[in-house]
Order: structure tokens, then C-alpha cells, then sequence
């Protein structure tokens, strides 16, 4: 017979690792911005996926692309050309004004796939000495969970007991242009950031802070990564977060939500100067770029790009603000918010982020906490305005 939510968190814990302490919540089926337990309940989404599901859940249109794609083709390698890939990659040149595309799967792959390019661009475009290369990134930050991306983690429960970690990383304060531009030298071969600190607690830098990044980059000759996985198609109420000052990076990593909360789908974008230093056999990935994803990937950047996502983050990402500032001394210590996207850190006295979050999970509400005090808000950009009053409603209900 079928298990209830209860048996199957139970079943879970022999069974599966535990390197997540979920809600105590089973899903198991979902349409647009609700979800629905095995038992029935519904709950609206304030998650969505960490920004994978910006489009809600199965958006008819990524349905509908998947589906027809399902009968066509879903995999061939890179061994073989595949018909709808070279839509995928314009698409994606087309929409972020950049040259060329690294398909790859998992955030985490395309962050290391930039750092395996900016050392190379490093060695053969800007002449360091072999094996000299840095990167320099900031405090905070959260790029994937692999051993050389946590080895510049500034996080130590991501670092304990994995060591021994990959060299060649400065780590510098977020939003600190002095501090940054004495830690870029000769060897520099990239600045890598995240324009909003997502995991970190949506840290939102200072305005001109990614203009000061773009201008120190371009000054001392090293690429400017930004790491968009969680804050770029559409989340901030621009296409991307870098598009709040106008700047466009050497390189953009991309993930999350453009596989359409279907698919896992990545991708390195960058100037032609920059991705041209990968040839044959270098650099590769058995799934990066498959039939299935590009499609995926496509319909995602048709939706993003009649800009009707990013208008909606911009104006309901108001509606959020003006709600997060009224509970400001009534539960919420404060608030960081840009777009359909918020951290909202609670007042000690009150609960822990996790004691909120099991608080809402209860009223109906789905989010979740990070560092403790901090709860994140990050819901589908297809909610309505009733749907974003009822959830401040019952955040404000779970406070009092
Ligand atoms: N980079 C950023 C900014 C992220 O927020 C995340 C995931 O939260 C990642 C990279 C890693 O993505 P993935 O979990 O798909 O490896």
C-alpha cells in the first residue's frame, strides 16, 4: 500500500545520507505555485526550488517542450551533433550579449568548468607562469559543493573533514573594492562573485559595487566571473543581477532555473576570447548539452524573453518590500530584498529561522532557513499578488 508522509520520512533516514535536514514535509505532486503532500495538503511555495522553479512548477509551456522533445531525441553525447543544440547556444549568446556557451548540468559543473577556463585564459591569453594562476573570490560566498569549489568556502560546516584542499584562491570581503583590488595581482586570472550573496542570506552589495568589479577587472587585465546560478533569469527583477548596473561580465554561470525545474541544465557564457582557449578533449560532460536539456533550456529562454518574468519579480518584488518593512520590529530584526527575493532575518527572541520555517510549513507556506536567524524568500515568479499577501499574512501571524 501507499506509505503516508510520516512512514516515508521515517523510511529516509536508514537509507539516505543525511547531509540535508528537510522540513517534515512529503511532496508529492505540484502546479504552478502550490505543492501537495501525499496526504493532500496543499502549500504555497516561497522556496521554489532555490530559484530552479522561477516558472513554477511543470509551466506548461516546459511541459509541453519536454514532452514533444521525450518523443524525438533525449541523448546523443557530444560524440554526435545533436538538431537543437545550436538553438540552445544562440538563445543564450542572444539573451545575455555575450559569444559563446560551455553547456554543462549541476551549478556546482559550471563553476568548476570556469575555473578550469580562467586558468587557462590565465596561461595562454595572459601569460602567468604555469601552475601560478588565482582566483580571487569573496567571504560568504556559495558556489557548489565539489572539493575545489569548497575549498574557497568561507563556510566551515562546508569544509570540515574534506580537506586537502585545491591551492591558488584569495578569499577577500564582499563588497570591498580596496580589498579586492590589493588582493588582484599578476597571477590574477579571474574576480569570481555572486552579484547577490544568495545563500549567504540574500546580501545584496553596495550600488556600483559590480560596476567596480568590472572596471578593477578590466584595468589589471584578469576576467570578471559572475556566478548567476541562484540570481540570474529573471529572480532580481532583470534578466540577470548584474543587469541592476549595466555591466556585463567575461563570463556568466548560469543554472537553476534554466533547465525549468525539469532538468538539471548549466552553462558557461562568456566572450570569445575567454571560451576559445577549450579545445578537443580538454573539457567535456557525457549529458552537458543534451537534446532534452536544450530544449528545455530554449523554452526557458523564450519565456524569459518576452520579459514577462522579470516585470513580475520587479513589481510583486515591491509588494514583498512593503510587506517585509511593516514587520520590522515585529519579529523581523531586517530584511534584504531585490526582485521576487528576500532574507529576512528573525528576531532570536521569537524562533530560529528553522522554528519560523516549521511555524509557516504548519499555516501552509514552504520556505526555508539559512544561518540560523535568516529565512529565505524566493517564490515562483508566476505568484499572484493574493498569493504573496497570504504568505506575508501568515508570516506575520507566525510572529506575533
Ligand atoms: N552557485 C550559486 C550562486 C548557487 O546558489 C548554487 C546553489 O545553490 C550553486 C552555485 C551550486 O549549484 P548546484 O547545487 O546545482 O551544484
Amino acid at each position: 500500500g501507499t506509505r503516508s508522509s510520516k512512514q516515508l520520512i521515517r523510511a529516509e533516514a536508514p537509507v539516505l545520507a543525511h547531509n540535508y535536514h528537510p522540513l517534515p514535509v512529503v511532496v508529492a505532486r505540484a502546479e504552478g505555485t502550490w505543492v501537495e503532500d501525499v496526504e493532500g495538503r496543499r502549500y504555497l511555495d516561497m522556496l521554489a526550488g532555490y530559484s530552479a522553479l522561477n516558472f513554477g512548477h511543470r509551466h506548461p509551456a516546459l511541459i509541453e517542450a519536454a514532452h514533444r522533445q521525450l518523443d524525438e531525441l533525449t541523448l546523443t553525447s557530444r560524440a554526435f551533433h545533436h538538431d537543437r543544440l545550436a538553438g540552445f547556444a544562440e538563445r543564450l549568446t542572444a539573451l545575455t550579449g555575450l559569444d559563446m556557451v560551455l553547456p554543462m548540468n549541476t551549478g556546482a559543473e559550471a563553476v568548476e568548468s570556469a575555473v578550469k577556463v580562467a586558468r587557462k585564459w590565465a596561461y595562454e591569453v595572459k601569460g602567468v607562469a604555469p601552475d601560478r594562476a588565482t582566483i580571487v573570490v569573496a567571504d560568504g560566498n556559495f558556489h557548489g559543493r565539489t572539493t575545489t569549489i569548497v575549498s574557497f568556502s568561507t563556510d566551515g560546516t562546508a569544509r570540515a573533514g574534506f580537506g586537502p584542499f585545491t591551492p591558488g584562491f584569495r578569499i577577500v570581503p564582499y563588497n570591498d573594492l580596496a580589498a579586492l583590488e590589493s588582493a588582484v595581482d599578476e597571477t590574477t586570472a579571474a574576480v569570481l562573485i555572486e552579484p547577490v550573496q544568495g545563500e549567504a542570506g540574500v546580501v545584496i552589495p553596495d550600488d556600483g559595487y559590480l560596476t567596480g568589479v568590472r572596471e578593477l577587472t578590466r584595468r589589471t587585465g584578469c576576467l570578471f566571473i559572475a556566478d548567476e546560478i541562484q540570481s540570474g533569469l529573471g529572480r532580481t527583477g532583470r534578466t540577470l543581477a548584474v543587469d541592476h548596473e549595466g555591466v556585463v561580465p567575461d563570463m556568466l554561470l548560469l543554472g537553476k532555473a534554466l533547465g525549468g525545474g525539469i532538468v538539471p541544465v548549466s552553462a558557461v557564457v562568456a566572450r570569445r576570447e575567454v571560451l576559445s582557449v577549450l579545445g578537443p578533449g580538454e573539457h567535456g560532460s557525457t549529458f552537458g548539452g543534451n537534446p532534452l536539456a536544450a530544449v528545455i533550456g530554449s523554452a526557458v529562454l523564450d519565456l524569459l524573453a518576452t520579459g514577462e518574468f522579470q516585470r513580475r519579480a520587479a513589481e510583486l518584488g515591491e509588494v514583498l518590500d512593503r510587506g517585509l518593512a511593516a514587520l520590522v520590529g515585529a519579529g523581523v530584526t531586517g530584511y534584504r530584498a531585490r526582485g521576487l527575493w528576500a532574507g529576512v532575518d528573525i528576531d532570536p527572541a521569537i524562533g530560529t529561522g528553522r522554528e519560523i520555517s516549521e511555524r509557516l510549513l504548519a499555516e501552509g507556506v514552504l520556505v526555508k532557513d539559512t544561518h540560523g536567524s535568516t529565512v529565505r524568500l524566493a517564490p515562483p515568479l508566476t505568484i499572484t499578488e493574493e498569493e504573496l499577501g497570504s504568505a506575508l499574512t501568515a508570516l506575520a501571524k507566525v510572529l506575533a
